[in-house]
């Protein structure tokens, strides 16, 4: 589908929006990171943040070990027996085999099994040929091969863990290697949301004409769940300036970040602003970029008030460029430079100078080459747009138009497998 043709929404220029990164740099240094850390099994640790650095405890692996399945040698001793040795005992993981080789002496080792201290040297099981307890070697041995040595992974007493990383799946690993049952990680931020517009209905309740389901709230949920916050739905606000003065009030008493959508343009029915402006302060409320123009970012009492677009994808789009940064922020995390990938547009695009673009698109791979397709009808009201995509293609402010064939910028969805 051509979308110049379709998507029939005109956007003008406005010289008054923020550029979208320096609204993120507003951000970024208006919010304050959390102080406030709690303990944890490591268990229920995943995609916490570290509160404190971590030393290992130990060495990782802490004592030298085999990589194979196979027999422990001394090189020296094995030249000196031409090549032949006998098999003296077995070396298992967790039951090791504790003596030194003498001479002339091999020992079968298994994966993760202790190797005796004066040997230099693992050779794979199927590298050799035996007769009974006679071992015969080939001549094409190298010192210290197969063998895991002490502090290889993790060394003790260095750093493992700073303050504001992430747990993941293999920090999860590592701790549990270091035998870190427990740890400090800073407390879950509280996030509250809530839609504003006359014309939402919560879901289960029957539509009466002009109206519509209230469907950010799920969005919110569907962003909010990944992420390590503890989040509150406050339901659905009407378009009246005293309702939303009071529930953002009532908001900030509870909330780290209080998030809203709609209400937010310069409609006759928006009023958040107005309601902001009355309760916190407003940082800024335009940003030029689309989706996702109007986004008021303020405070109120102790608390980061964002105002998100009523539009769906405007609302998805807004909360992963500037709500994300700021729920980092507060986790004390580093802040992480996106990766653009480049890729050849399959389709020809327009938009308007002066605004940076996200569009919906997916990125594909044919014959060593990375293309990427938008994916139909662009409009902010269209999720549609979002659920068939797995990347953005992101057009910077000074570009008006891209012919097809042209390299373009993408920002995929997830680095996950
Ligand atoms: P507004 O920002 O209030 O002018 O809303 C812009 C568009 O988003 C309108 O078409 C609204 O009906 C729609 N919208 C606002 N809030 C929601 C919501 N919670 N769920 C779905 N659509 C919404
Ligand atoms: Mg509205």
């Amino acid at each position: 589908m051509k979308e110049t043709v379709k998507d029939i929404c005109i956007n003008e220029f406005d010289p008054n929006a923020l550029e979208e990164i320096e609204a993120i740099n507003k951000i970024i240094g208006a919010v304050k990171p959390l102080e406030s850390s709690e303990k944890v099994c490591i268990k229920n640790a995943l995609h916490r943040t570290i509160s404190s650095t971590i030393r290992a405890p130990i060495n990782v692996p802490s004592f030298r070990n085999s990589a194979m399945d196979g027999y422990a040698i001394n090189l020296n001793d094995l030249k000196a027996n031409n090549f032949r040795l006998s098999e003296v005992g077995v070396s298992f993981a967790g039951k090791p085999f504790t003596s030194s080789l003498r001479k002339g002496e091999t020992v079968r080792v298994m994966t993760g099994a202790l190797i005796p201290k004066n040997a230099d040297a693992v050779i794979m099981k199927e590298m050799v040929s035996s007769k009974g307890k006679i071992i015969n070697f080939t001549n094409n041995i190298i010192e210290n091969q197969n063998i895991r040595f002490i502090g290889e992974d993790i060394k003790k007493g260095g750093i493992v863990f700073k303050r504001g990383d992430e747990i993941k799946f293999p920090s999860l690993s590592i701790l549990s290697s270091l035998g870190i049952e427990h740890v400090d990680v800073l407390c879950k931020p509280k996030i509250s949301f809530f839609s504003s517009g006359d014309e939402l209905v919560p879901t289960g309740k029957k539509l009466q004409q002009g109206q519509i389901y209230d469907s950010n709230r799920y969005l919110l949920r569907g962003l909010l769940e990944d992420l390590p916050v503890i989040f509150s739905d406050l339901g659905v606000v009407k378009d009246k300036k005293k309702y939303l003065v009071k529930k953002l009030q009532r908001a900030s008493e509870i909330s780290n970040i209080i998030i809203t959508t709609g209400g937010v343009s310069v409609g006759d029915a928006d009023y958040i602003k107005d309601a902001l402006r009355e309760v916190g302060s407003v940082g800024f409320w335009k940003i030029a970029i689309k989706p996702g123009r109007p986004l008021a970012f303020g405070k109120i009492n102790s608390s980061y008030f964002f105002g998100l677009p009523g539009n769906p994808v405007s609302a998805a789009v807004t909360f992963q460029l500037f709500v994300i940064p700021a729920i980092n922020k507060l986790l004390s995390r580093k802040r992480e430079k996106i990766v653009l990938i480049k890729a050849k547009s399959k389709n020809k695009l327009k938009k308007k100078l002066g605004r940076t673009e996200y569009k919906r698109a997916i990125i594909s791979m044919v014959d060593d080459e990375i293309y990427v397709e938008t994916t139909g009808l662009q409009g902010s009201n269209i999720m549609m747009s979002m659920l068939k995509a797995n990347c953005y293609i992101r057009l910077s402010a000074d570009v008006s138009e891209v012919k097809k064939g042209d390299t373009v910028e993408v920002m995929p969805f997830s680095t996950k497998l």
